[in-house]
């Protein structure tokens, strides 16, 4: 290992999203140690407009041909791309040593697996891609030596508390959970919840699909299966906690009983600067977490029988294969119905559960197997919800 923090040259996938916003003030606060190389945005133009210029990258890729066409014209020194081979013509970039991967869902799949191929480091934001095709991500990461360092707060805290503790002594790990918007409400009036209710998330601020997954606790569900792929762990060493304030990120325990925790502040830009500085710790000006001030830490069991999500997860923790494929697939199509006010909140998980335990089981060994299973069951989910919602 050399003595000094190398320069991080960066490709960031989803810059316009609340991790990519977040993530562009990490890098922009802390200029001397990482460069902007590639940006990737959906259909916010005008916000990557303003982002390119401060930044200046290299290249850039975009959702609509027509978005880049345009942008072209504007940015004459900088290379324009479309589309989810846009994503991986921008992690083949040669000075590339580091992909943020900030898209929600599974476009990026591909590009998650030239980017590992390309042994880079992967600041991994995205969950889906880790429940869709974790077997498959870790294979390529065995054979490339390229490293994974989780930005989601509960995973960087695991992977803090974990350190170079020895892994056979883990015992198991315990995922905090805010609990969401809903943690008290009662089952009887989940259909009642509107989109605007279900977006108004108590602590995090956060994008769309990840505010109504952490509504359902399908967020937690996601993040227990992605711990699973991510620390190689078995199912029965993956626990739950409610913790409302989102002080303590998870914790770890051992076989002598001991528990370590990460604690601080709701803030995704900590995860995230830990995550492009590992194994260096930067000054990051942050505030300081005042545990006097806070002065109590609340912890309470999740209620299953409320938020089945969570023994959705455990369904897909012990089957593995293609479950979390078909599992996270139908949760993205059942959350663009409920925001587009097509299905209520509660029939998310009936949608959810009915496509999960009907789907045949199958192993897949490639990823094109896995995209195929992705947009097979997202069909049957469509299908599903126009006849019986
Ligand atoms: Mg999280």
């Amino acid at each position: 290992m050399s003595t000094t923090m190398q320069k991080r040259n960066i490709a960031l996938l989803g810059c316009t999203g609340s991790i990519g916003i977040s993530s562009l003030e990490v890098i922009h606060r802390h200029g001397e140690h990482f460069q902007v190389q590639a940006l990737a945005a959906g259909n916010n133009i005008d916000l990557l407009r303003r982002q390119i210029r401060i930044f200046s990258p290299r290249r850039v890729s975009v959702r609509e041909a027509e978005d880049a066409r345009r942008l072209s014209s504007e940015f004459p020194n900088c290379r324009f791309f479309h589309g989810r081979e846009g994503l991986e013509r921008l992690v083949e970039l040669e000075t590339l040593d580091t992909v943020i991967l900030a898209i929600p869902g599974t476009d990026s799949l591909a590009a998650t697996v030239t980017a590992i191929q390309r042994g880079m480091r992967l600041c991994l934001a995205n969950k889906e891609t880790m429940v869709a095709a974790g077997d498959l991500i870790n294979a390529a990461l065995d054979r490339s030596g390229a490293e994974i360092l989780p930005v989601d707060s509960e995973h960087s805290a695991i992977f803090q508390a974990l350190a170079d503790n020895p892994r056979e002594a883990v015992h198991r790990v315990i995922l905090t959970a805010s609990g969401g918007p809903f943690s008290r409400l009662p089952a009887a009036k989940f259909s009642c919840i509107t989109p605007e209710e279900a977006l108004a998330h108590p602590v995090w601020d956060m994008g769309q699909k990840i505010s109504i997954d952490s509504a359902t606790m399908m967020n937690k569900a996601l993040e227990m299966v992605e711990a699973r792929h991510l620390f190689r762990l078995n199912p029965h060493q993956i626990d739950i906690l409610i913790h409302p304030q989102s002080i303590v990120h998870s914790l770890v325990e051992y076989s002598d009983s001991s528990v370590i925790a990460q604690l601080g502040l709701p803030d995704m830009k900590l995860p995230i600067l830990y995550s492009l500085t590992y194994p260096w710790r930067l000054t990051s000006g942050y505030p300081s977490l005042d545990l006097a001030k806070i002065s109590r830490l609340d912890f309470h069991e999740p209620d299953t029988g409320r938020f089945r999500s969570l023994g959705m997860a455990r369904h897909v923790l012990e089957r593995g294969g293609n479950s979390g494929a078909v599992f996270n697939a139908a949760n993205e199509v059942a959350v663009e119905a409920f925001l587009a006010h097509r299905i209520s909140f509660a029939d998310i998980f009936d949608i959810v559960e009915k496509i999960m335990y009907n789907a045949d089981f199958e192993v897949p060994d490639s990823l094109e197997e896995v995209e195929s299973t992705i947009l097979e069951t997202k069909r049957k989910t469509g299908e599903l919800i126009a006849k019986e919602f």
